[in-house]
């Protein structure tokens, strides 16, 4: 679905950004049931007003169903043929397109329309928008676990990474982790880019890794948090305030040595030696920039505990909580999305975050409004607790989203909810792209014909997917043998 555009050597003056099969703000792809708009959420946080223009926007121009992805953005999908441009506009004056963006740039999103607009406006301002990839923590300044506020920095990353014509080469899915060491945080999708916060004598330091996960330590046997996922592990430490000047050398070094065809830094590190790559963004900074030894056993202290995404939990301030739920499978539709809104005002501080576990987090309630919170998220089909069993399925959109789908992924993923055993996380993918998972899942149900997977266990030995432990299943088989599997030592 997402395919990625190559990298090439650009100069520094404004390059002409390449197409892409991504979607975007102002760059609606086609599938199976309309239109896909995806919209970038710096930090994964948006307003209430700016869900409400969402909703509003998806009922009038599109199928009026929103998904939360797992980089922690929302994508609006079933967008009507000839209003593309009408959804953009609709989404860029509700401050959700890229920095100085005019509405008038979203007329590049619709055939139609692109050729009365200025070209040239809508090729900026799609490049501005695919560059804007840096995940954070959604507890991001509030998880007591934290060891550094990261919103400043993303809010600094996200400028450098508008700011510069250069890095408009860069492809869509070139993605930066930013982590504060929160206890809530996503560690198993692989980053182009990752820096972690680490505590030291005097303060903290940004520790800094390339094609891969910060390395964290298990919080229990059935962790998905705690895998370290190839990549380099760490390479330096830089302080805080050296950090915009780190990517910004990361970034240049990857566009002056990636080869046409390379889109990931793991293409770069398939050409070029973590020594070679340091070396060339050694010339864009003022500080030492080497690998250090000492760094490679480094490991994140505290365990990510994805749970912390559901249900209430403390914050730094003390009385008040974030409460997180997730709509089943990540999907939303419009009404939902507008109730969400008037909690986050009535509740909390008016605001949304989009976790990476395609949920939904409410922040600053007060502690003694959350058992109405709660109860107003169960009322609107959120899970609320990590024991239920729609919070361990993920699947893609399936057959009725997707052409290249075998199977109705989403239809069969809430039939094996009902018999899916504790404790057992899936993923049904209708076909190797694995949309749904930028992360290896425990098990992967890999569809080969309509309502029958292969069934594959993670595997630290064997690529993608894992191990294949079992073919051409139907969904009460796969529900068998998982149950089978789970009991097994
Ligand atoms: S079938 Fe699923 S995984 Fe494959 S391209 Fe379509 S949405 Fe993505």
């Amino acid at each position: 679905m997402n395919q990625a555009s190559p990298s090439t050597v650009l100069p520094d003056a404004a390059p002409a950004p390449r197409p892409s099969a991504c979607p975007g703000l102002l760059r609606i792809v086609a599938a199976r049931d309309g239109g896909i708009c995806r919209i970038k959420l710096p930090g994964g946080e948006l307003n209430a007003a700016q869900a409400e223009a969402i909703a509003e926007a998806s009922a009038r121009h599109a199928a009026g169903v929103i998904e939360l992805t797992n980089r922690a953005n929302l994508q609006v999908r079933g967008v009507r043929g000839g209003e593309a441009a009408a959804l953009s506009a609709a989404l860029v004056a509700a401050g959700l397109g890229p920095d100085g963006v005019a509405p008038d740039a979203a007329a590049g999103s619709d055939a139609m329309a692109k050729r009365a607009a200025p070209a040239s406006n809508a090729l900026r301002a799609a490049a501005a928008d695919d560059v804007r990839n840096v995940m954070i923590s959604p507890a991001a300044g509030r998880d007591p676990f934290a060891l550094f506020d990261t919103r400043p920095l993303c809010a600094e990353l996200l400028t450098l990474l508008q700011g510069e014509a250069r890095f408009a080469a860069l492809s869509p899915k070139f993605a930066l982790l930013v982590d504060g060491g929160e206890r809530l945080a996503r560690l198993d999708h692989p980053h182009d880019v990752w820096l972690a916060a680490s505590q030291v004598r005097d303060g903290v330091r940004f520790v800094f890794g390339l094609a891969g996960c910060p390395p964290a330590v298990a919080l229990s046997q059935n962790s998905t948090q705690a895998r370290r996922v190839d990549g380099t592990g760490a390479l330096a430490a830089v302080s805080p305030s050296q950090v915009p000047a780190l990517v910004r050398a990361l970034l240049h070094t990857f566009l002056d040595l990636a080869a046409a065809d390379a889109t990931r830094m793991r293409h770069l590190l398939a050409a070029h030696s973590v020594d070679a790559v340091l070396q060339r963004a050694q010339t864009y900074v003022d500080f030492p920039l080497s690998r250090d030894a000492s760094l490679a056993s480094w490991h994140r202290a505290t365990p990510a505990d994805a749970a912390r995404r559901l249900g209430a939990h403390a914050q730094r301030t003390t009385e008040t909580c974030h409460v997180g739920g997730q709509p089943p499978l990540g999907r939303l539709d419009a009404a939902t999305l507008h109730a969400l809104a008037a909690l986050a005002r009535q509740q909390g501080n008016g605001t949304l975050h989009v976790t990476p576990w395609q949920s939904v987090l409410l922040t600053d309630i007060a502690a003694h409004a959350v058992p109405v919170v709660l109860t107003a998220l169960n009322t609107l089909g959120l899970a609320c607790d990590a024991t239920q069993a729609i919070t361990r399925l993920i699947a893609c959109a399936g057959s009725p989203g997707c052409a290249k789908s075998l199977a109705d992924t989403k239809a069969d993923a809430l039939r094996l909810a009902a018999r899916l055993p504790e404790n057992v996380e899936v993923h049904l993918s209708g076909c190797p792209r694995s949309c749904a998972a930028a992360h290896c899942a425990p098990y992967t149900l890999l569809a080969v014909s309509p309502g029958t997977y292969d069934l594959y266990r993670r595997d630290d030995g064997h690529p993608d997917f894992g191990q294949c432990v079992a073919r051409q299943l139907t969904i009460e088989q796969a529900a068998d043998l998982l149950d089978h599997l789970a009991r097994s030592p």
